[in-house]
């Protein structure tokens, strides 16, 4: 055979094995066997092996893995992946329909209801028809690039078939069956290994796994319930859930076109009860509102779409013993009651323990031990308690006295007035708070500091080392080397690993000092409003609740933390350290104002610029980007391939269209 013959062969053979794979796992109606497809796989692979010049990122072989990665990088998502406000019966629904409706200035919507599938979301995207990135969700504006894992994800298309757009990003979320979760919990049971909580955890712990060839034998599999595509003109959710499908997606075919809120709700019922006959978990149903151009008149929030919603089945209850109750310390000294349960298994995991929140709710509830309680499972890990059956309670059932002092250093606890929790006030001796706030300050969302675990943490702590996370960056090798299981290799990454570190962004750090109430949405707004830390210490209440969603609360805790000397030395001495204590802004340099007041929507493809740098330039002139569509757009910049739809909205809405050539001549009157 030539060359070009040995090329097109094992073309033919990645193309065949591709459609092999979704007629297997996305239709379940495989054509061959398993042993024959095992055969060709082989093949194919001796084949990759010879002419390594003709590799291919989305061969079906990267399906069974292979490569260590070193880490995640992570990555901004073109489109945010936003989150879903939540509703619980018909009127929620109907204020957020009457809202609707009073926003855009429609008479009515019509909407498509789809399950909740609970698993990790992911964002995939696609190039030209073939998967080049893939991206977990993270804060919705980055996540974690995870795509040599979700590349053996078999129900996911490593190439599209079909008409597709460019570019585009797929929005699913990876589950894993229940009959599936339940089998690995059995190996696991078989080998005496801990069982794991829950599919969805499961699910999104398989994600971040170093070695994708592990990924490869979990049983993940890929909904698809959205997308965002620049260039694509969709009537409405249904056809786009067609179209996932037609491009080889798996979407699940329970979704329903409801024509007004009864319909909606009799969907809700129906799978309330149902739900338990699917193969995998939901906790509740996305209601959109199904036409796209609806859509785009109604925009999004800061969180989430104004035109789609979740509405929360019902949680799931239990009956239990509540056994006993145990005290645990947190990094700002809070204490957390947390009940002992008989085990018990609640919606497919099995339940041992059980959050009881303050000395408050175990009042309201009037708990006593032994009580048999029920215990219900929400949308969070930790289930809760939150009634008692009184029928079985004993007569001689004593009420629980809330621990006095701290389960660790044994320091009296104390009760601040407005606030429902205990704490230990023992801040600079208590072991936990210490640990706590250092294991804090070096995890992934804060400083991510490489190299440096929370055993390590403790182990440096109890050898006297470190007490404060400033005291981190003092670390040196004659001091790490002599310590058990601290080789050469493991100091120099954990130096290098703080070292890193000190690149970290100013919000990232302020998030890391672990202020009490200053959480990673916080410490960026404080970050924007204020600058740098030392206008922040100075900020006054009035100063600080003037800041958006800052609230009494927050202000009082972020001026008790610059009060205490002692925290400001160890924060001063970060600062010495060169950690980075200002905001480094991006967009310093304002061109002009030549835009300002006004919002201005880009929509399409442009030849001078891409869409991103058309949205610098606006803002850098003094102008907003609006993402849709609306009476208050003063313009739309279009490029060429803006659809249909938004041209005959803008029209209708008066709001006029620009070309790039005309938007670059606007810009040059400076
Ligand atoms: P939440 O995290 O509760 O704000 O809900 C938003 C998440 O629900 C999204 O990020 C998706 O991962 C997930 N989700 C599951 N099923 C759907 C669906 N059918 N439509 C939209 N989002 C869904
Ligand atoms: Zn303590």
């Amino acid at each position: 055979m030539d060359e070009l013959t040995e090329k097109k062969a094992l073309e033919d053979l990645r193309e065949e094995l591709h459609q092999h794979n979704y007629r297997y796992y996305v239709l379940d109606e495989p054509v061959i066997s398993d042993f024959e497809f095992d055969q060709k796989m082989k093949v194919l692979m001796a084949l990759e092996e010879r002419f390594p010049q003709w590799s291919d990122p989305n061969s079906p072989s990267v399906r069974v893995g292979g490569g260590l990665s070193p880490g995640f990088t992570t990555m901004a998502h073109g489109y945010r992946m936003y989150s879903l406000d939540n509703s619980y019966d018909l009127s929620d629904l109907s204020d957020w329909e009457q809202r609707n409706l009073k926003l855009s200035g429609q008479d009515s919507f019509s909407y498509i209801c789809e399950l909740k599938y609970d698993g990790a979301s992911i964002n995939l995207i696609y190039e030209n028809g073939a998967l080049v990135q893939a991206i977990t969700r993270g804060d919705g504006v980055e996540g974690d690039v995870v795509t040599a894992n979700i590349r053996t994800v078999s129900t996911i298309p490593l190439k599209l078939k079909g008409d597709y757009p460019k570019y585009m990003e797929i929005r699913g979320e990876i589950i894993i069956p229940n009959q599936e979760f339940d089998r690995m919990n059995q190996e696991r049971l078989a080998r005496g290994e801990e069982l794991y909580m829950n599919p969805r955890n499961t699910a999104s712990g398989s994600l971040k796994l170093l070695d994708s060839k592990q990924v490869a034998q979990r049983p993940l599999v890929c909904l698809v319930y959205g997308m965002a595509a620049p260039e694509l003109d969709l009537l409405d959710q249904e056809e786009f859930l067609v179209a996932a499908q037609s491009w080889g997606f798996k979407v699940p075919n329970t979704f329903a076109k409801c024509s007004d809120l009864s319909q909606v709700m009799e969907y809700v019922n129906h799978w309330s009860e149902q739900r338990h006959e699917l193969p995998y978990e939901t906790d509740g149903v996305v209601v959109k509102v199904s036409r796209k151009s609806h859509q785009e008149m109604l925009g999004f929030t800061a969180k989430s779409p104004r035109w789609a919603i979740a509405y929360k089945f019902p949680a799931q209850q239990v009956s239990t013993v509540l056994e006993d109750v145990v005290y645990q310390v947190g990094r700002t000294g809070a204490v957390t009651p947390v009940g002992q349960l008989t085990p018990v298994l609640l919606a497919g995991t099995v339940v041992k323990r059980a959050s009881l929140h303050n000395a408050d709710q175990i009042a309201l509830l009037d708990l006593r031990i032994g009580d048999r309680v029920y215990v219900e499972k929400g949308g969070e890990i930790i289930p809760k308690v939150v009634g008692v059956d009184l029928e079985y309670r004993k007569p001689d059932a004593k009420p629980i006295t809330f621990a006095e002092n701290c389960p660790d250093c044994g320091t009296e606890l104390i009760r601040v007035p407005g606030d429902a929790k205990h704490y230990c006030p023992n801040t600079w001796a208590c072991n936990v708070q210490i640990t706590g706030r250092i294991e804090h300050f070096i995890s992934r969302k804060a400083m991510d500091v490489q190299g440096l675990g929370s055993e390590t943490v403790i182990l440096l702590f109890q050898a006297g080392l470190i007490a404060n996370p400033a005291d981190l960056y003092a670390l040196n090798p004659q001091d790490l080397l002599p310590l058990e299981r601290m080789a050469e290799k493991s100091v120099s990454q954990l130096l290098l690993g703080l070292e890193a570190s000190k690149k970290q962004p100013f919000h990232k750090v302020l998030f890391a000092l672990g202020i009490r109430y200053v959480g990673e949405t916080v410490a960026k707004k404080l970050s924007s409003a204020f600058g740098s830390i030392t206008a922040l210490a100075r900020a006054t209440q009035e100063e600080l609740v003037a800041v958006d969603e800052i609230g009494d609360r927050i202000a009082a805790s972020v001026i008790s933390f610059f009060q205490d000397p002692r925290q400001v030395a160890w924060v001063q001495r970060l600062a010495d350290y060169g950690l980075n204590m200002e905001e480094v802004s991006q967009e310093d340099a304002v061109f002009s104002d030549l835009l300002a007041g006004q919002t201005i929507v880009v929509s399409g493809v442009f030849t001078l610029f891409s869409r991103d740098e058309a949205k610098e330039l606006i803002q850098k002139h003094g102008g907003k980007s609006g993402s849709s569509i609306s009476k208050k757009t003063s313009f739309v910049l279009a490029g060429s391939d803006m659809g249909p739809s938004k041209k005959a909205l803008a029209e209708s809405l008066g709001v006029p269209l620009v070309d790039e050539q005309a938007f670059m001549q606007m810009l040059q009157k400076v």
